[in-house]
Parts: C-alpha cells; structure tokens; sequence
C-alpha cells in the first residue's frame, strides 16, 4: 500500500501481535471494539503516541483522531502531564489513604462543572454511572431507570441494554449473563423523543429513580440534543421526583470545559466523568448536589468504595490536563480546528457529489454515511456500514486513525496542527473517492 513519499506501509508486525494476543486474551484485546471486527480489519499495535501522532509496531505513522476514546484532549504524552506523573511516581504508585491531590482534583470539578457540589472519585466510568445509579435508587427510594436506546454507559448490568458502542456496532441485544430481573428494572427510550419519556412516566412514575443519558451522544456517533429537549427531561424528573443524571464520561471537558451541561445551560440532579479527567490514566467519577452525594458512605448508608480510587498519578495527570484546559482561549481553538476539519470534509462531499451528513459539537464529530437527518438509534441505523468499512481502511492506509466503527466519534485535541488537519482532508478526499468508486 502507497503511505505517500515513497514509503510504503506494512501491517506485518502488528499482524503478528495480534495472533500472539489472540492466543491468551479473549479475541486478542482488552476491550472488543480494539479488535476492529466492525471494519473488517485487524487493529494495529501501538507503540508509541506524541502531540497529535500514533506510532505503531510497524513503524507507521498516523493523525490520531481517537484520542485513546476521549481522553487525550491537550495531545499525547503532554510534557507536563508526562512530568508532574513521573514525579508523584516517584513518591509512590498507592497509598490507600487520603491525599490532597484529590481535594484539588475535586475542587477543580466542583468549580467546573454546574451540577457538582460534590465528587467521589472511581477507576472507569463504567463504575462512574453504576455508582450513579446505585446512589439514585438509594436516594429516591426507587428502582427503575430511563436508559436511552443507543446511549452507552459502560458496561454494567443495568445499562447494558440497547446501548450503543460495542454492543450497537456488534449488534448485541444487551448481554447474556446480564439476569432478567435486572434487566426488567431499566427501560429504553428513544433518545431526543420527549413524548416516549413522558408516556413511560405516566406509566411507572412512581418507580422511576433516574433518566441517565449521554446528553450529546457520542457513542452512536454525535447526535445533539432537540430544542428544548434537555430542558423537557429536566422538568419531567423534577415533577416525578426523578433524577437526572447526565452521563459526561465523554463530554466533560470536551464540548465545553463544563461539559453539555454548560453549553446546554441544562443542570442535571448527577453527572459522570471519566476520560479527560484521567489525562490518559483509569479514571472515573460521579458527582452532583451536596444533598444526594452526602448519601454514599460513609456519611450515609449507600455502599460505594474502591482500593485505587484517587489514585495519585490519575490525579496528577487529570489536574495537570484540567490546569492546561483552563488556559484561555483553549475552547476556542478546538471550536476552530474542529470547524475546519468538517469544513473540509463537507467541501469533499459537495466535490464528490455524496449526500453523507455530518454532525459536530464542539471537539467532537462524525461522518454518518447516511443521506438521512441522524437524530436518534433509529435514523442512525441507516448508515452503511460497510461503506463506512471501506472509508476507515483507506483512511488508515492514508495514515489516519479514526474510531473503528461507524458508531464512534472523532476527538480533536489542541495537539492537532493545521498540517494535520489539512492531511486528513485531503485524505478524507481519497478515501471519500474510494469508496465512491
Ligand atoms: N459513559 C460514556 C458516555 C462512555 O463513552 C464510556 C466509554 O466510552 C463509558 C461511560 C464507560 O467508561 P469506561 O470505558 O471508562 O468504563
């Protein structure tokens, strides 16, 4: 394959990586969508990751558009993230006690983020919305949950149901191994569909604990909210007293340094973090009004505990990112570079006279190989997958790396230079035209 200049790009040593995985991991990777299965591919092995830049075992080079699934929003092995990490390493990995470097991680989200009065630090943000959800049923007295059809939460019982992610894009119908009494407990709706979310609450309002929605989707590719959408969740839960929990692990920090919350102007009861505030390391945690929060233990009877939880180099690398996220004009600058890249995708479409739509919210964006509106799981599903398929392999050939299945979004990160971003256009043209033909 012609990587451009005259180099041309080999995958044999991640090939045999892969096999050597597959011999002792469950299909060779840690978490399924790494296994590039959606796009007929093998995944390749990474090496080494710097600014906006992916190295893998083959000696390839790629514009990183993954972002390690989110977190990598200052670029990869920042200089300051890199060194305040080596530093606290060199004090000591865990102590299991107190720090204070989580007081600061916590008081930099409580001054963020308008729903946090208070936050508990967990390791992923799978745990992140458990917990969530475990505090809301403990708060409100009540069982069932509103899960938005397409939405992903992490891979917990309760929300493994019609989610999005791995199990949209392997077409997986929740789990086995997930019990049916659990599942019963949760109910799907569509996302951006008010009426479908007021007709479960005249039905189980009673029993309702909490809506928990991605409230811009990122894991059935970007999809924002309706007008006034967000607004009429809020007042719904308020009337049933119900809780809103927004699910933030992927636009905390992303669409806005307060999250959709701020740039919606739509305060939820809870919120879940994960991913940037880790700043590349196991990260997770929920968060909202001092008055549900002082329910977890120990100041109250609901159980939630973890043996790394605040974990000093996860602090120190997600309050280093954070401290770098506070620097004006750093929003602004993802706004653009994020703008110009689906600018030119756009101009790539007109020129080559394909009806694919486009959506982007801040930082975040997604080409849906669809001529149709995508506003919910439903229109999404009418993407070609297998056009898409085809667009990411010639991508990967064109040195770009982006999310391995239709339903994934594309990170921007302030590491992203103009050249980046003009290479990915231009290969972004290549690809667009390959698949054409
Ligand atoms: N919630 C959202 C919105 C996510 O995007 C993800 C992961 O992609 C999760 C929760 C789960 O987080 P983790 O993979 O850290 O468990």
């Amino acid at each position: 394959i012609d990587g451009g200049e005259d180099k041309i790009m080999s995958f044999s040593k991640s090939k045999e990586l892969f096999a050597d995985a597959k011999e002792v991991i469950p299909g060779g990777v840690n978490s399924p969508v790494r296994a590039f299965s959606a796009v007929d591919a093998e995944p390749v092995f990474i090496e080494e990751a710097k600014g906006s830049k992916l190295y893998d075992a083959d000696g390839n080079e790629y514009i990183d558009y993954v972002g390690s699934w989110g977190p990598m929003i200052v670029g990869h092995g920042h200089p300051q993230v890199v060194e305040t990490v080596q530093q606290e390493a060199a004090k000591g990995t865990s102590f299991g006690t107190p720090t204070k470097l989580e007081t600061e991680m916590a008081e930099l989200v409580v001054d963020a983020v308008p729903s946090i009065e208070k936050v508990r630090m967990v390791n992923s943000g799978t745990e992140a919305t458990m917990s969530a959800l475990r505090l809301a049923r403990g708060y409100t007295g009540k069982d069932k949950i509103i899960k938005l059809t397409g939405c992903y939460h992490g891979h917990g019982d309760s929300l493994l149901i019609d989610a999005g992610s791995g199990v949209t894009t392997l077409g997986i119908p929740g789990s086995p191994g997930v019990p049916e009494s659990i599942a019963q407990e949760t109910i799907a709706a569509p996302y951006n569909d008010l009426e479908a979310i007021e007709e479960i609450f005249v039905e189980y309002g009673d029993n309702i604990a909490a809506v928990i929605l991605e409230p811009v989707t990122g894991n059935m590719g970007v999809i924002e909210p309706k007008e006034g959408y967000l607004e009429g969740l809020r007042e719904i839960t308020d009337e049933y007293e119900s809780l809103l929990v927004f699910d933030e692990v992927m636009t905390g920090f992303r669409v806005a340094y307060g999250g959709v919350q701020e740039r919606y102007g739509v305060t939820p009861d809870l919120t879940c973090l994960g991913k940037i505030i880790g700043g590349g390391l196991p990260v997770g945690a929920y968060g909202g009004k001092e008055e549900i929060m002082d329910h977890i233990a120990p100041d109250g009877p609901v159980y939630q505990a973890g043996t790394l939880s605040g974990n000093p180099l996860a602090m120190a690398a997600g309050i280093e990112t954070l401290k770098l996220l506070q620097e004006p004009g750093v929003y602004e600058e993802l706004e653009e570079k994020s703008a110009k890249l689906t600018a030119g995708f756009k101009d790539n479409l007109n020129d080559l006279d394909l009806p694919y739509c486009q959506s982007r919210v801040g930082a975040m964006f997604s080409l849906f190989f669809t001529d149709q509106k995508v506003v919910d799981y439903s229109t999404v599903q009418t993407c070609d997958t297998e056009a898409f398929s085809l667009y990411f392999r010639k991508m990967l050939e064109e040195g770009v790396y982006l999310g391995c299945s239709q339903f994934e979004a594309g990170f921007m990160s302030l590491a992203h230079t103009d050249k980046d971003i003009e290479k990915t256009i231009e290969a972004n043209y290549n690809a667009l035209k390959a698949v054409k033909e």
